[in-house]
């Protein structure tokens, strides 16, 4: 298997090409030297590497499994396959960034891992991590989402975290970032800010991608196993793109494997604030500390962006993302939200399996590929599972389902 630690990119400033970098404030970049000092370090301590695969083996439930999907390709023809990201304990890839920096928290002597959430999934994720890790963790949240994602914050409080509204301006994500950074400016010394995907200032767009890249390594071996070859397409959803990051590493210098990148076109792509489709809409800048494709309003501040999956709702993306699409690597592509709803419905009914509605637009693309002629093997992401979307999903799409009538 390859080292998950050993990487040509990013260079030593954390760029990707011209992507990533560094982009704070000088009282702040000195903290975060120390971040990067402190994980080059861990990344060569086996101590650190042997108590990581033990939680990944004993505590996540690693590996994943890889499903065949005979159902679903005798349907639409290509072989297609899944990587069960869903299966992992709290049901999503996040935990396995999430262990990572909470660890690293821990080695670095750190009482407390901080984050901000939108939906809440990287705040559940983060706060099981630290209460296993045995870490403090204050989770910024804003108001409207608390009301609006009850359930998450109800596990956040159970698991032990401190769940700190955000009360100003439109009190969602936004504003939960920024108090989330000003409680972290307040005392950088024993907190440790968790980046929740492959995105932000160097070095979180590596470390996420390396304590994600568990995720291709695996697939790569188990799709040897089951099939004799490798898999001729990769398909993974990308929000700030850890999950798709994940799978894409371990196969990057495999030239046969093409990759698809899956952005949410929303409700409409051509219209400002109705999707959060990066690379198909945006253009480079900078933004939350880092250089990258991002979607920005007419003051050049980042846009208001709209998907039904709210893990997929992020105007930037992950700068090694931008450098694969710029070199033609990796191609990304949209699905809308009714697209992803079909696909969610489609996933249940053919293999049983209720997919995230974030996973659901990598699933709804795998399904075009092969309607567009696509005769090779397709390996789909599976990164989460739906049981945190039911609700949402019956309330606003059951009636074309025919499940609303039931209740
Ligand atoms: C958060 C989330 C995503 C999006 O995050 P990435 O960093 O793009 O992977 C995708 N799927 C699920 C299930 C999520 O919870």
């Amino acid at each position: 298997m390859k080292n998950t630690f050993t990487h040509a990119l990013p260079d030593e400033s954390g760029f990707f090409g011209e992507y990533g970098g560094s982009f704070v404030p000088e009282q702040l970049q000195s903290i975060i030297d120390e971040i990067t000092e402190a994980y080059l370090k861990i990344t060569k301590d086996e101590g650190f590497l042997t108590e990581l695969a033990d939680l990944y083996k004993h505590y996540v439930g690693r590996p994943s499994p890889i499903f065949h999907a005979r159902n679903l390709s005798d349907k639409y023809g290509p072989q297609i396959y899944m990587k069960r990201e869903d299966l992992n304990h709290t049901g999503a890839h996040k935990i396995n960034h999430c262990l990572g920096e909470a660890l690293l928290a821990k080695k670095m002597g750190k009482k407390k891992i901080i984050a901000e959430t939108g939906a809440g999934q990287h705040g559940v994720a983060l706060a099981t991590a630290a209460a296993l890790v045995g870490l403090e963790c204050d989770i910024y949240m804003g108001e409207v989402d608390i009301r609006k994602e009850h359930p998450n914050v109800v596990r956040m409080a159970i698991l032990g975290a401190k769940v700190i509204p955000a009360t100003h301006g439109r009190k969602t994500l936004k504003e939960a970032v920024d108090a989330a950074f000003e409680g972290y400016l307040k005392d950088p010394v024993t907190q440790l800010y968790a980046i929740g995907s492959v995105v932000g200032p160097h070095p979180f767009p590596m470390m996420v991608r390396d304590f994600q890249s568990i995720v291709g390594n695996e697939a790569r071996q188990q799709f040897q196993e089951m099939t004799g070859g490798l898999p001729g397409n990769l398909v993974a959803c990308v929000g700030g793109g850890s999950n798709a990051m994940g799978l894409f590493d371990a196969f990057l210098e495999d030239e046969g494997v093409k990759m698809y990148g899956v952005e949410p076109s929303g409700r409409d792509i051509n219209k400002d604030g109705e999707h959060a489709a990066t690379l198909s809409k945006g253009e480079p800048g900078v933004m939350h500390g880092f250089k990258s494709y991002m979607l920005k309003d007419a003051e050049g501040e980042p846009q208001e962006v709209y998907s039904v999956a709210s893990g997929l709702d992020y105007p930037a993306v992950g700068p090694q993302h931008s450098y694969l699409n710029d070199i033609k690597r990796v191609v990304y592509e949209a699905i809308n939200d009714k697209e992803a709803i079909d696909a969610f419905f489609e996933l249940s009914r053919v293999e049983g399996i209720i997919p995230a509605v974030e996973s659901s637009h990598a699933v709804a693309f795998a399904l075009k590929l092969a309607e567009r002629g696509e005769k090779g093997s397709i390996l789909i992401n599976l990164s989460g599972r739906g049981d945190k979307d039911i609700d949402f999903v019956v309330e606003n799409y059951g009636s074309s389902y025919g499940v609303s009538d039931l209740l």
